[in-house]
């Protein structure tokens, strides 16, 4: 994500000479830099001079601590102005009230009836209350269809009248639906217009909903923020979710959507899958800008998708040396629930502006899984040692060489021998400390990951 400004930011920070204080002087051409690459990235030039002009002010002056190299302090500046830009704190909706009403707005394409889904899912699952969708998209001919198949697929009930034009009536008809959360999807245009805005004031009034949320195309750039701040200055937004945050899209509308319409960003979706969705974090954004992956987002998937029931357990297996194949499959099918291991790894610190080949780690988890496949219970289970006439069996059954299980069988071992030797892994603060203290050595503005 972002890479030409993430590439760009990279660039500017290694341009600093020893000197051991920042001057106006010696951060001149870095600040310069900074402002092109954040106008070259689409961010609004009001808002890239004040973003600029803070950093400036923030720079200047500021002592440098010895273990701290200039680069570091320099990003560590930016990263705490990116973040107060972008709000701070997560700024999530309230479901408290019964029925909550939520109305999305946006352009066509923005990417409403798509979020309507993802944000449905969301809340049920997250939330634990029941939702469900209105259909008043009723100018693109296939919109009802869309939101209907979406529903479905996150088993949300979707509440639309056939060949209906008006979306004032299917409106008044959805009444109070009897459900914790409406979500109401409402049509676009292709440019903004004032019958979009007189249709969407009309539904304002009609409805009367707790948020109405803005949609907001960040791969539109400048336009994205444009938009936003008109449909606010009309019908008075809530706040905003940004879509596309996946591929090439810029930074700008990210960055700049929230100052120009001081209205919080709550939401992002980051793929076409219902499941791409997730709340917006100002810290997970400034650390994406800046190359620095996505921990935050990374330990709540994990959070998600393993319990730490599950987690705990495999730990205690690890340790006793009682670790079998079984157990082995299990975990792999829980790091598959969380997604590519390429998309995982993109997450880490370091690692997103890297051009990874990690099909040889994929195909590798594909070989093990059809390795144990082709075991028995027994061998699964670690009851039966696995000697030759056994491998070369489990090797036929699972299409791969003789070579390749003995390969696989030493690794499995190895793992196993590891995870009994490490002391006390449970509680291995000496360890993760040391690693930690490396990590830090490394690169001291990931300080904050450990916090
Ligand atoms: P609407 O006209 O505002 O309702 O937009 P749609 O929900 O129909 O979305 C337009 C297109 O963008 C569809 O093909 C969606 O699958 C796609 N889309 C929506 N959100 C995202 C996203 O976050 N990332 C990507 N890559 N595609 C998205």
């Amino acid at each position: 994500m972002f890479n030409g400004l993430t590439e760009k930011f990279q660039g500017i920070f290694s341009v600093f000479s020893k000197e051991s204080a920042f001057t106006e002087e010696n951060i001149k051409d870095a600040v310069k830099k900074v402002r092109l690459a954040l106008l070259d990235a689409d961010v609004n030039y009001k808002v890239a001079s004040n973003l600029v002009k803070r950093i400036k002010e923030k720079v200047v002056g500021t002592e440098v601590e010895k273990q701290l190299k200039k680069t570091d302090a320099f990003i560590n500046i930016v990263h705490e102005e990116l973040i107060d830009l972008m709000g701070k704190e997560e700024s999530a909706v309230e479901f408290k009230k019964t029925p909550t009403k939520i109305l999305l707005c946006g352009l066509q394409g923005a990417g409403k009836t798509t979020t309507c889904a993802k944000f449905a899912q969301y809340i049920k699952r997250e939330h634990s209350k029941s939702v469900s969708l209105v259909a008043l998209d009723l100018k693109r001919p296939a919109a009802i269809k869309q939101l209907q198949i979406l529903g479905a697929e996150v088993d949300v009930p979707v509440f639309a009248i056939e060949d209906e034009k008006d979306p004032n009536i299917v409106a008044a008809k959805s009444g109070e639906l009897d459900t914790d959360v409406i979500i109401y999807d409402t049509a676009g245009r292709q440019n903004l217009d004032d019958d979009l805005m007189e249709e969407l004031s009309c539904l304002k009034n009609l409805i009367k909903p707790d948020y109405i949320i803005f949609v907001a195309n960040c791969g539109s750039g400048q336009q994205a923020v444009n938009v936003a701040k008109a449909f606010d200055e009309k019908i008075q937004i809530s706040g905003s979710i940004l879509t596309m945050l996946d591929g090439g899209a810029r930074a700008g509308a990210a960055i700049s959507i929230r100052e120009v319409t001081g209205k919080p960003l709550y939401y992002e979706g980051v793929g076409e899958k219902v499941s791409d969705f997730q709340v917006f974090n100002p810290k997970s954004m400034a650390d994406r800008i800046l190359g620095m992956g996505d921990m935050i987002n990374l330990v709540k998937k994990m959070k998600r998708e393993i319990s730490d029931e599950d987690s705990k357990k495999m730990e205690e297996k690890m340790v006793k040396g009682s670790f079998t194949y079984d157990d082995l499959l299990k975990q792999m099918k829980m790091l598959k629930k969380m997604g590519s291991l390429k998309g995982l790894f993109k997450m880490l610190p370091g690692a997103s502006g890297a051009d990874l080949d990690l099909s040889g780690g994929e195909s590798q988890l594909k070989t093990f899984e059809a390795v144990i496949f082709s075991m028995t219970r027994r061998e699964r289970a670690g009851i039966d040692d696995l000697a030759m006439g056994r491998k070369k069996r489990i090797a036929k059954g699972a299409g791969i060489s003789l070579g390749s299980v003995n390969k696989l069988v030493k690794q499995f071992k190895q793992m196993k021998e590891m995870a009994k030797k490490m002391p006390g892994m449970k509680k291995n603060i000496t360890g993760a400390n040391a690693k930690k203290t490396a990590i830090l050595k490394k690169n001291p503005h990931f300080n904050r990951f450990f916090s």
